[in-house]
């Protein structure tokens, strides 16, 4: 069932639309900031392994279909490879592709030792049961076993997927060793070795820079409005952590529609309406606006929680924010960044924005190696130092280079990638 694939080394053109494009682009600025000849380049650019497994499915009424998944491990050369797992129908390579390069920027720039990788399952999970969920994450698993472990390969949640699917994850890795890897996935409930904070980390790490991003712009975050694209793992914990810190929420969309309320949506409310409903649509706290406001609307603040691409060249020139805060992975695409850059929009980069998740991963991977669990309060203090930490970094960097917010992180994370790849030198 398991289908090794050559890694696409010849197609590194910079056309075309898409994740992996974007991502590509961004690097070769990056590589040509750096000064690197091509054979770096195209090291840095190319997975070292990809896998692609087809995994059949029994449904709860007796019949078959089957299903595609992926995992990509883009680079390990300073550690093993990280990244979550996403079921969404939208799962491509390609796609998958992108976001394992930016599990390695990420991992580099904040400085955990980690490479990148990331996995996906072309499923809408939605319309699935539970118990064919099940089945599906441990087919999966099972196909992408000899792939991971603790010092291989430690996948997480993404889009679609949660700490019930970690568990299965860890499981059936587990029940195929013949004992229990809690180190082999991070993200798992609290109760089967996971990590205090992991929940909430992307969204307080997100908020952790956003109020950083607005201080340095000369906007109180307790005077500031703000809107959040995507409800789900980081949006949902974004807008309340934004809500505690004061700032006014106005705008929050989901895939389903968007609510407005100009004194400031109630989270709290919000939330336990999506709780009871599945949506933000029909919040009696808000009034219904079209999806697309959540990216125009007049407001100090933009994140956008949701996919890729979602600020393009045909819309990034009606965003009206001040500071784009990237709590989902690849949002802008590069055409937006300039668009963005030359409005005098201050955008932080996905790698340094939404590190928070993998930081926690790490503590978790820490936690479960020692089998000694940390207290909240250490959790999230650590989570703080490092997330402030890299946003000092980052400024410094864009600074002395003169260059945007996500060519500074890009550089400092390709150059630490870079300097480990060649220390450990080629094999043979
Ligand atoms: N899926 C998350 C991300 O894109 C977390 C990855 C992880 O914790 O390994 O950063």
């Amino acid at each position: 069932m398991t289908a090794l694939h050559e890694p696409d080394t010849a197609d590194q053109t910079l056309t075309g639309n898409g994740p992996l494009a974007d991502a590509r682009t961004q690097l070769r600025e990056a590589t040509t900031l750096l000064g690197y000849d091509e054979g770096l380049h195209q090291m840095l650019a190319t997975p070292r392994r990809e896998v692609t497994v087809s995994i059949p499915l029994r449904r709860d009424d007796g019949t078959t279909e089957l299903f595609v998944g992926h995992r990509v491990q883009h680079n390990f050369s300073r550690g093993p490879a990280k990244g979550g797992l996403r079921y969404s129908p939208d799962v491509d390579l390609d796609e998958v592709r992108a976001l394992a390069m930016w599990m390695t920027w990420k991992c580099a720039l904040l400085d955990v030792p980690y490479g990148g990788a990331k996995g996906g399952v072309r499923i809408d999970p939605r319309n699935y049961s539970a118990a064919e969920l099940e089945r599906v994450t441990r087919r999966y698993t099972s196909e992408i076993s000899p792939l991971i472990g603790p010092e291989r390969d430690i996948p997480a949640p993404d889009i679609g997927t949660d700490e019930r699917t970690m568990a299965w994850l860890m499981d059936t890795y587990s029940v195929q060793q013949g004992h229990t890897v809690l180190g082999v996935t991070t993200g798992k409930p609290i109760s089967l070795g996971g990590s205090r904070g992991r929940a909430t980390a992307t969204s307080r790490g997100v908020v952790h820079v956003a109020i950083a991003a607005l201080l340095s712009r000369g906007i109180d975050p307790a005077d500031a409005t703000a809107s959040v694209q995507g409800f789900g793992k980081v949006g949902r914990y974004a807008a309340r952590f934004l809500a505690e810190a004061g700032t006014r929420v106005l705008v929050v969309s989901d895939q389903y529609g968007a609510v407005h309320a100009e004194g400031g949506l109630d989270i709290v409310a919000l939330e336990a309406h999506v709780d009871a409903t599945g949506s933000v649509v029909g919040f009696a706290g808000g009034e219904e606006v079209p999806a697309d406001l959540v990216l125009e609307a007049e407001v100090d603040l933009l994140v956008p929680a949701a996919v890729e691409g979602v600020l393009r060249a045909d819309n990034a020139d009606r965003v009206k924010a001040k500071v784009i805060v990237e709590g989902a992975n690849g949002p802008t695409t590069p055409e937006a960044d300039r668009i963005l850059a030359e409005a005098g929009a201050l955008v932080v980069p996905d790698i340094l924005a939404n590190a928070g998740g993998v930081i926690v991963s790490y503590f978790e991977w820490v936690q479960a190696n020692q089998a000694y669990w940390w207290s909240e309060n250490e959790v999230e203090a650590r989570l703080a130092e490092r997330m402030l930490a890299a946003w000092d970094s980052v400024n410094a960097a864009a600074t002395r280079l003169d260059v945007p917010l996500r060519t500074a992180a890009t550089c400092l994370a390709v150059e630490r990638v870079a300097q480990a790849h060649q220390l450990r030198g080629l094999y043979p």
